[in-house]
């Protein structure tokens, strides 16, 4: 069975060979937005695993729970779900986040609406991270085969629209602010990983085995290895 994720390296395998700068800067606040459980440990746990390490703060944020892909059409979605937030929790800790969040949309009908966005936009006002990564929701159908999950895309989409404006806009969700006192905030830029178009790498030879054992963390799916010493990202500082 082709996992819907089964390609997603590929891009960084293609991108190493492409010129890419190698990035030492590093996020003193990242959030981290995810469509899927394993999405972050195979995209970028390296990364964040020496972010953290060197003294960035790091949170996860994960819009669904893995409750809609299994090899069997009969599995139980709730097990699912409470399976691979369990694995999840664990690959976390591993990587170093100091939280995690589930929003537990349903797999696979995934959708940057408001209701998502308003979601995204709390967590960024909350935690006021100086970037954000996330998805690279440019990716429809790469030139390899591979098409992109739309959970991505929608993740990705979602994750951009709540950085910029929503966060920074007091009148987008202005209940946030009224009700819950969430100021708005400025993100300066966004890591976008699973790109066709990535400019940066980050070095994560000394995190391949931290990486590596995140992702078999998520022991209800199918194996994986951590792949290249690399990882790279569309790096894009946003305009104020
Ligand atoms: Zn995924």
């Amino acid at each position: 069975m082709l996992h819907h994720d089964a390609v997603g390296p590929r891009h960084g395998r293609a991108a190493v060979s492409a010129v890419l700068r190698p990035h030492e800067g590093r996020p003193q606040r990242l959030l981290v937005v995810v469509a899927h459980p394993r999405d972050a440990e195979l995209a970028l746990a390296g990364s964040v695993a020496r972010w953290v390490a060197e003294g960035s703060l790091a949170r996860l944020v994960c819009c669904t729970s893995g409750d809609g892909r299994a090899a069997d059409a009969g599995a139980d979605p709730l097990e699912l779900a409470a399976t691979r937030e369990r694995e999840q929790r664990e690959a976390a800790a591993l990587v170093g986040y100091g939280s995690l969040t589930f929003l537990h949309r349903p797999e696979g009908a995934l959708a940057n609406d408001l209701a998502l966005r308003e979601q995204l936009v709390r967590e960024i006002r909350s935690f006021r991270p100086d970037a954000i990564a996330t998805h690279d929701p440019r990716v429809i159908v790469s030139d390899d085969g591979y098409v992109n999950h739309v959970d991505h895309r929608e993740c990705g989409a979602a994750a951009v629209d709540a950085a910029a404006p929503a966060a920074a806009n007091a009148m987008a969700f202005p209940s946030l602010v009224r009700s819950e006192g969430l100021k708005p905030h400025v993100v300066s830029r966004l890591y976008l990983f699973w790109s066709e178009r990535p400019r940066v790498a980050v070095d994560i030879s000394d995190q391949l085995e931290t990486k590596q054992r995140a992702i078999a963390a998520h022991a209800s799916q199918a194996p994986r290895t951590a792949g290249e010493t690399v990882e790279p990202f569309a790096l894009i500082e946003l305009r104020s």
